[in-house]
């Protein structure tokens, strides 16, 4: 692999900023409405030790979306992969993040990925704990402890407007309840999803998740977390479903196992020994970060990354 330097990624930040101007910012809250469309940022992590950043890698914001593979982890750590995909299935659906249709006209009415929202939601129904509040906590201290870090929170403004324009995801929340898809009671499950997506991170943060996912479930000390299986089905699940209903052309176009979220983060694995960061809240109309993407095509390109 061609080794990475700063003045590298500066560049692709360079070259991708004119992007910025062409996306949008996520707007169905304030704390998302207010972000800055200009800023894009890159964080790459590599097994050795190495690090290289440029841009506006330093930058909060929430990890929305890119919540969902690790809480599809905890879960699977609680349940077992086979009690979890009894709720949730691994297919694509080519459908948006917060679609309902498929619920309804599936044989099953099973939701049909953990990427998208039915299935987030129904696997973070299974995160155990006694109250909502120990749930929570389980799951951020989870996503520190993969992350390495202790200085990831909640941020409170952005849970409270999820909270307030959450309906469409109580209307998917509903129908699988009724189905029997969740293993807590509705609002229950709500109320931890929607917490989960307002948890904030950095690019620096994504690159160290994408690096765990990477090595195969394993912190830097070589602590084992996850099972090596448990990992791979991740980093599939995210190749296959990652980027909502553009994975297909992202696969195609970038070809890396990835997650994105509508706070403008993108988190990529790529095995054995690489996570990179992403983060750019001006999005394109599928919800995915646009000039975040155009980073990731010129650096997938010219490190030769493409695993397909
Ligand atoms: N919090 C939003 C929702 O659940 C967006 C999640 C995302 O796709 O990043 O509808």
């Amino acid at each position: 692999m061609r080794p990475f330097t700063d003045t590298e990624l500066k560049e692709y930040i360079k070259n991708a900023k004119k992007y910025c101007a062409k996306g949008k910012v996520a707007t169905y809250i304030p704390a998302l409405a207010r972000k800055n469309k200009k800023d894009l940022g890159v964080f790459v992590m590599l097994e050795s030790g190495e690090e290289y950043a440029a841009g506006d890698y330093k930058e909060k914001f929430s990890m929305q979306s890119v919540s969902k593979p690790f809480v599809l982890l905890l879960a699977m750590q609680d349940w077992g992969i086979e009690k979890v995909l009894e709720k949730v299935g691994l297919e694509s659906t080519g459908d948006g993040f917060n679609s309902v249709v498929r619920l309804e006209t599936a044989d099953t009415h099973k939701p049909f990925n953990p990427m998208i929202n039915a299935g987030a939601i129904a696997v973070t129904s299974m995160v155990k704990g006694k109250t909502v509040d120990e749930r929570f906590e389980r799951l951020l201290n989870f996503i520190r402890l993969i992350a390495e870090s202790e200085d990831i929170h909640l941020n409170q403004e952005i849970y409270e407007s999820e909270l307030a324009t959450g309906n469409r995801n109580r209307s998917l929340a509903y129908f699988m309840e009724g189905e029997g898809f969740l293993a807590t009671p509705s609002q229950e499950a709500l109320e931890v999803y929607f917490k989960q997506c307002s948890i904030e991170v950095t690019a620096k943060n994504l690159a160290q998740m994408g690096l765990f996912l990477a090595r195969g479930g394993v912190l830097s000390d070589g602590t084992r977390v996850v099972s090596e299986e448990e990992a791979r089905l991740v980093r599939s699940i995210i190749a296959s479903c990652g980027l909502y209903d553009e994975s297909g052309e992202f696969a195609a176009k970038v070809g890396i196992p990835a997650k994105s979220g509508v706070g403008g983060g993108i988190m990529c694995a790529i095995k054995p020994d690489m996570g990179i960061g992403i983060y750019g809240p001006a999005l394109n109309a599928k919800g995915n970060s646009l000039a975040g993407i155009e980073v990731l095509k010129q650096l997938v390109k010219d490190h030769d990354l493409c695993i397909y």
